[in-house]
């Protein structure tokens, strides 16, 4: 009996990891149309960016494709760029990690498509430099109305208030020149997700992220003051943290700040 539990479970988290993969491939395609503005963005085949040859479904095999085509368009031998496998398995770990975690909670799928859209917002601030409002405000739009059905509602519209405040003071203040629209959309975002008080621990650890990336930069000269860095390549793995762990990381910090 319990070997065939433990069959059918590891079945569970396999199917959930290629799912996961499917899901990181369709991203990656999503953000490359995004990013370009091409037409259809959800439809139509996909193509080789550089010689536009459709692909065929063993050319567009998760990972697999890229690693045995050793990174190269079988057609025109262009380079395919790191991003994709990268992207994808991003995607596969993530989801896969946030079921397991959260599989016998009832938000399980609230919790799943906020994932899928901070993933999507991560890797295209990261790749690009870019947040897109047409993948930020239905995942605001998802987060409000996860919040209605949440315990202590107000919390998470309170959070929301808070995380879009912080960011369009900066931007207003400094006219647009210390951070992006964008980043108004991903703070509004982090604080509907995470709620009073957890948003004020989330940015914490957001800017602690960001400094330990950017100061061994900005040393060895790779990075400017004036570089342009993706925020939320900071704010998006702390809030998957905080959604994560965030009632434990919350007392762990009062008691450091003596509360
Ligand atoms: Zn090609």
């Amino acid at each position: 009996m319990t070997v065939i539990c433990v069959i059918i479970k590891l079945m569970i988290v396999v199917f959930t990891f290629v799912v996961s993969l499917c899901l990181g491939s369709f991203a990656t395609c999503l953000l490359h149309r995004l990013h370009f503005d091409e037409k259809g963005i959800a439809s139509g085949r996909s193509h080789c960016p550089a010689c536009h040859v459709k692909l065929t479904a063993r050319e567009l095999i998760p990972v697999f494709s890229w690693l045995i085509q050793k990174g190269q368009c079988r057609h025109c031998r262009a380079k395919i760029s790191f991003w994709y496998p990268l992207i994808e398995i991003g995607f596969a770990v993530t989801l896969t990690f946030f079921a397991l975690i959260f599989q016998k909670s009832f938000d399980l799928y609230w919790i799943l498509i906020s994932v899928f859209f901070l993933l999507l917002l991560f890797f295209q601030d990261v790749r690009y430099l870019e947040v897109d409002r047409r993948i930020a405000w239905p995942a605001i739009f998802i987060a409000l109305a996860w919040s209605f059905f949440r315990e202590g509602s107000s919390s998470f519209w309170i959070g929301g208030v808070i995380g879009l405040s912080f960011y369009a003071v900066q931007y207003f203040c400094s006219r647009k020149k210390w951070v992006g629209a964008g980043d108004m959309d991903l703070g509004l975002l982090m604080g509907l997700l995470l709620g009073w008080p957890q948003i004020l621990v989330g940015l914490f650890f957001a800017y602690v992220l960001g400094l330990f990336w950017t100061l061994p930069l900005l040393v060895l000269k790779k990075l400017t003051l004036k570089s342009a860095v993706p925020m939320g390549g900071f704010l998006i793995p702390a809030t998957l943290v905080m959604l994560l762990w965030g009632e434990g990381i919350l007392e762990i910090y009062w008691s450091m700040i003596g509360i």
